[in-house]
């Protein structure tokens, strides 16, 4: 069942969003050579628990952190660690939920270390793009797979592959409520869209092929061929205006 959202309600999960994207421009500000993915981790604690919001993710389902921090090969739920120190090239997919009033904000982006290859920025550039695409078929009247449809055309015309595994979802007082969004798949299927409806919109893209598996951790979801994964994600408000963007920064 899909919840539908009152103006009121879209308004908390807007502070919500600030929040998270607050968190966000602090990591981006942050993230350098010889800095670890545990201080980043440590950082958006201190800055979520200063405002009051609460983290999302830590203890979900008995994830042990924060943040999600994924290098490189690394797909999604790379868990934070005083060992994983980053260097001049990589690229960091970066995860944060946070609950303001008992509603959820959920934002992630993918960050480069100083300098990264050209194919690693446009690969990030390519999956931002391809939440961009997403969002712009978030449209009351819709089908909820043109969102899926235009996050997989975009993504192939560029070159790249989107996993099948993981998927949107719905968000609001709980982080995943329906409907999953697929990030592929033909256009015109699904529940049609509707204003009130709260979508996170999260494309996860790897230069080689599609297929991801999970490490020994239990989280950590990495690219079976090793090849590099971007991963970009907001939380959309379908609204009379259009899709708002709730995540982004104000
Ligand atoms: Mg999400």
């Amino acid at each position: 069942m899909i919840v539908i959202k009152s103006p009121r309600e879209i308004e908390i999960m807007a502070r919500a969003g600030q929040v998270t994207a607050q968190a966000h421009r602090l990591v981006e500000q942050a993230i350098a050579p010889g800095v670890t993915t545990g201080e980043l981790d440590r950082m958006v604690e201190e800055f979520l628990l200063d405002l009051g919001a609460k983290p999302a993710f830590k203890g979900y389902v008995g994830f042990p952190a924060i943040i999600c921090s994924s290098l490189n090969h690394q797909v999604v739920h790379g868990i934070p660690s005083e060992k994983v120190v980053l260097e001049e090239g990589d690229i960091l997919s970066v995860d944060i939920g946070a609950i303001v009033d008992g509603y959820v904000g959920d934002a992630a982006a993918t960050y480069p270390v100083g300098a990264v290859s050209p194919e690693a920025r446009r690969l990030i550039e390519a999956t931002s793009g391809a939440l961009e695409k997403g969002i712009a078929q978030a449209v009351a009247g819709n089908r909820l797979t043109d969102i899926s449809a235009a996050v997989q055309q975009w993504v192939e015309s560029q070159g790249f592959s989107v996993v099948r595994d993981y998927v949107g979802h719905g968000i609001g007082q709980s982080m995943h409520e329906d409907p999953q969004i697929p990030n592929f798949g033909p256009p015109g299927y699904g529940p049609k869209l509707a204003e009130g409806m709260v979508l996170a919109i999260e494309p996860m893209v790897n230069m080689g092929g599609y297929s991801v598996k999970t490490l020994n951790d239990g989280w950590t979801v990495v690219t079976t061929d090793g090849s590099l994964s971007a991963h970009f994600e907001h939380t959309v408000a379908i609204t009379k205006q259009g899709p708002q963007v709730l995540t982004a920064l104000m």
